[in-house]
């Protein structure tokens, strides 16, 4: 069976309830508020582990250049080392093509036994689309859906209403404030010669200026 990440391949297998947290995203790059998110939510959802699984070609993010997904997974993994509960999967960076949930979600749910509940969290700014990613009905059946919210942001109730109006999807929302900072941010400052310190791991912040990233402003103004 293909692994699926080197600490928690064996998650469930004893026969016991787990629950498994599933971090998707570009992280491009990874950052505190994405760390916060996924600790928050472990500790609000009785998560038994959370998995970063960065997306390999977003499909939603074809109109700017994405940092290589070996660089992401790179800081990914350097971000999750301390923390025993967190690990991070190359499985949508290993499959080629483009990266739809929906695929990731069956090959998990293929590995894990039953006992297994699959968490996806991810930004509720990307979950307000849902109802256009490929199999979104299928998704719904796969895995609990936890939007991240920060504070300002914070979806209307109506918005809310909408999301639940157009499908069965079970949606909970977590407000985290350290979400405040963004991949885009970040990009931005290194491109305009501004510190990143503290807004990531200090390992991702030396990956970073090690491989020259973000340096260049992406076209368009908007990285
Ligand atoms: P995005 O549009 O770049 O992100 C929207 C917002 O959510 C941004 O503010 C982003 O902040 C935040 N965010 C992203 N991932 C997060 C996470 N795990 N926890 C907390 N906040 C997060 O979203 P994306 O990265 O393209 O996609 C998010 C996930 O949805 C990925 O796993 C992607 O594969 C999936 N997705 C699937 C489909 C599909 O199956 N058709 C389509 C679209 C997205 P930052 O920029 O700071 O991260």
């Amino acid at each position: 069976m293909a692994r699926i990440c080197d600490r928690f391949d064996d998650l469930g297998f004893d026969g016991l309830p787990r629950r498994l947290g599933i971090m998707g995203g570009t992280f491009d790059p990874v950052h505190i508020g994405h760390l916060a998110c996924a600790e928050q939510a472990r500790e609000a959802y009785g998560l038994d582990a959370v998995v970063f699984v960065p997306a390999g070609v977003p499909v939603f993010k074809k109109d700017r250049p994405i940092t290589p997904a070996a660089e992401r997974l790179a800081m990914c993994r350097l971000s999750v080392a301390s923390n025993p509960a967190f690990d991070v999967s190359a499985l949508e960076i290993e499959r080629a093509g483009d990266t739809y949930t929906v695929d990731t979600l069956r090959e998990l749910r293929a590995h894990y036994p039953g006992n297994v509940e699959l968490f996806f969290i991810t930004g509720a700014d990307a979950v307000v689309h849902i109802v256009k990613w490929r199999e979104s009905a299928a998704i719904a059946d796969l895995a609990r859906l936890i939007a991240v919210t920060r504070p300002g942001y914070a979806l209307t109730d109506e918005r809310k209403r909408e999301i639940e109006e157009l499908g069965a999807f079970d949606v909970s929302y977590l407000e985290v404030t350290a979400l405040a900072i963004s991949s885009s941010d970040l990009r931005n400052r290194v491109a305009e010669g501004r510190s990143i310190r503290y807004l990531t791991m200090q390992s991702v912040y030396d990956y970073v200026r090690e491989r020259g990233l973000y340096r260049v402003p992406a076209p368009g103004g908007e990285a």
